[in-house]
């Protein structure tokens, strides 16, 4: 296989040519639902030609070939071409990884009394508030290049695990300083509200407090910095309320932010419900969603986001009812939730391993989910997700033939290259 050096800078014309597949996705560039879920369109014999940042035709070779005669090949010597993932959940942002929880969980421990014991979330905290900005940035920069080896060119990264203005502003400010440096899509997210802090939560009316302090001053000083595309918050029993996820998510709005939810992650907790209510862009998890929270969603197409990594990682036996989602009308993505407590993983392709195996997605409803229906959870479906004119040049090489390979060698990282923007990404 031979790859042309020159082309690194993104300016001028590239034609991929020699693919097994092209896997386009093309169609409307918004979530997709239903029907509209099951072709991936895999185009054989045709050629993808960029010019500069975007994707400007994707046609037979021979013809694109006569069209471009002085772009650049590169060529996929009998390959799969994709579009690259977009991994739209992680909390990549953190200092030290939470391995001795895992034991701890396998031998009877369960995720809510680790946070009870000051473990899960409020490790990270105090972990994170200690650490400065160039050492989280070199963290989460090792990280994400893992993430970005395995198809990944688009990311979404969550602040919470500061849980303070300063550490929040920090964590967000570390996100920002990760989409400038890297070759990856980073897309930042506010979530002050992950947790209630320990120094709030040990008191009377320490809760109501830390939760005015959202509202009031960490989301306005966010706002003001333009740090966050999105407001998150952390809807379930035991963290916030749905009266709480509405009044600090309602401010967001207010102040400019689009909406996501962790909810119904464990339990039905109103959190679909709330989603479709505030018309959220996404709720992630919903392993515990209920008949009401699915109409909801429907009702307002907010992305339903399903994280399987991390059901599997607690060791639960329950997953997202992906196909009840599907055949709600719901528009279904998948994610890692890459995170040091709950999904240590960076392996996108084992998502959809667990896409197909555990949710019952076909390979194709699985591959939207993390391209299209995951650029449609960033708000980024009209220029992200698909191989169409217009379109971002974001493209992932893959060592298989086949579509249906991605999620059967599971485990296995099949990506040899990705380019964002038009640019080498990963190789
Ligand atoms: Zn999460």
């Amino acid at each position: 296989m031979s790859w042309p050096e020159s082309e690194t800078d993104g300016s001028g014309a590239l034609l991929f040519v020699n693919a097994a597949q092209v896997v386009t996705c093309a169609g409307p560039g918004r979530a997709r639902t239903g029907a509209e879920l099951r072709d991936a369109v895999v185009r054989n014999g045709v050629a993808v030609a960029v010019q500069g940042e975007a994707v400007v035709a994707v046609d037979a070779q021979d013809l694109l070939e006569r069209r471009f005669p002085e772009a650049e090949r590169v060529d996929c010597d009998g390959r799969l071409l994709t579009p690259g993932l977009v991994d739209s959940h992680t909390h990549a942002v953190f200092g030290r990884p939470r391995w001795d929880e895992q034991e701890q969980r396998a031998l009877g421990a369960d995720y809510m009394e680790i946070a009870r014991r000051g473990g899960g979330i409020h490790a990270s905290v105090r972990d994170l508030r200690e650490r400065g900005e160039d050492e989280l940035t070199a963290l989460a920069a090792a990280r994400l290049s893992r993430l970005a080896s395995y198809g990944v060119t688009t990311v979404e990264v969550k602040s919470g695990y500061g849980l303070s203005i300063d550490s929040e502003l920090r964590t967000l400010r570390v996100i920002a300083r990760l989409a400038r440096e890297l070759p990856m899509r980073v897309v930042p997210t506010w979530l002050g509200a992950h947790e209630i802090p320990l120094e709030h939560r040990e008191r009377a009316g320490g809760r109501e407090e830390y939760v005015e302090l959202l509202v009031n001053e960490m989301l306005p000083a966010v706002a003001a910095e333009r740090l966050a595309r999105f407001a998150d918050v952390f809807c379930e029993r035991g963290v916030y309320t749905p009266e709480e996820s509405r009044r600090v998510l309602g401010a967001a709005r207010e102040a400019g932010l689009l909406l996501k939810l962790h909810a119904d992650e464990l339990s039905p907790s109103g959190g679909a419900e709330l989603a479709g209510e505030l018309g959220a862009t996404s709720a992630d998890h919903l392993a515990g969603v209920s008949d009401a929270g699915i109409a909801a969603l429907a009702r307002a197409g907010t992305v339903a986001t399903l994280l399987p990594g991390t059901m599997l990682f607690l060791g639960k036996t329950a997953q997202a009812p992906a196909r009840r989602l599907v055949d709600a009308g719901v528009p279904v993505a998948l994610a890692t939730d890459f995170n040091p407590g709950t999904s240590p993983t960076v392996n996108f392709p084992l998502i959809l391993t667990l896409g197909v195996s555990q949710l019952r997605l076909s390979a194709a409803e699985a591959f939207i989910a993390a391209t299209v229906n995951g650029a449609a959870a960033l708000a980024l479906a009209d220029r992200v997700g698909q191989l169409a004119p217009g379109y971002s040049a974001d493209l992932a090489l893959w060592d298989a033939e086949d579509l249906r390979e991605l999620p059967y060698w599971y485990g296995d990282r099949r990506c040899l290259r990705t380019w964002t923007r038009g640019k080498t990404c990963y190789r």
